[in-house]
């Protein structure tokens, strides 16, 4: 299998298989987002406890990239720092510019998504997630 196949099959595993989908109560963000270049929801729910992001999940529809990004994403930033977290969005967001390679030991599954880097229009599909919890992090950090 090339790594382009295994990849698609990262991508596809958590758009049939989201993780962590659905509402999450008590929180103390919620965020709706979309990417009306193709039609892409995202509603983020995230509950801290102190600094850490503690829980998080969300609701949405759209493309397979969209939605398999923002499962990859809950996977990997709960249990992480607010400030861990942010850096791993702004990591993402440098790898989907092409700015970065991508590390896999410090990414893991997420390297999967620079396949997307080759289709432009796939990009902000990619990023709705990362956006998404960009913000939602701004606004954990007020309370
Ligand atoms: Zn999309």
């Amino acid at each position: 299998m090339s790594l382009e196949e295994l990849y698609k099959e990262v991508i596809l595993d958590h758009y049939r298989t989201p993780r962590n989908k659905g509402r999450l109560d008590p929180h103390d963000v919620a965020l709706e987002r979309n990417n009306p270049l193709c039609g892409d929801e995202i509603e983020l729910f995230v509950r801290f406890d102190g600094d850490t992001v503690e829980g998080i999940a969300f609701e949405g529809k759209g493309c397979s990239i969209s939605q398999a990004s923002a499962s990859m994403m809950t996977e990997k930033v709960e249990g992480l720092t607010a400030k861990e977290s942010a850096a791993l969005a702004e990591s993402i967001k440098r790898m989907m510019a092409g700015e970065e390679e991508g590390d896999v030991d410090t990414l893991g599954d997420l390297v999967s998504l620079k396949g997307v880097v080759k289709y432009p229009v796939r990009i902000k599909c990619a990023l709705l997630g990362w956006n998404t919890l960009l913000e939602a992090l701004q606004e954990g950090g007020k309370g």
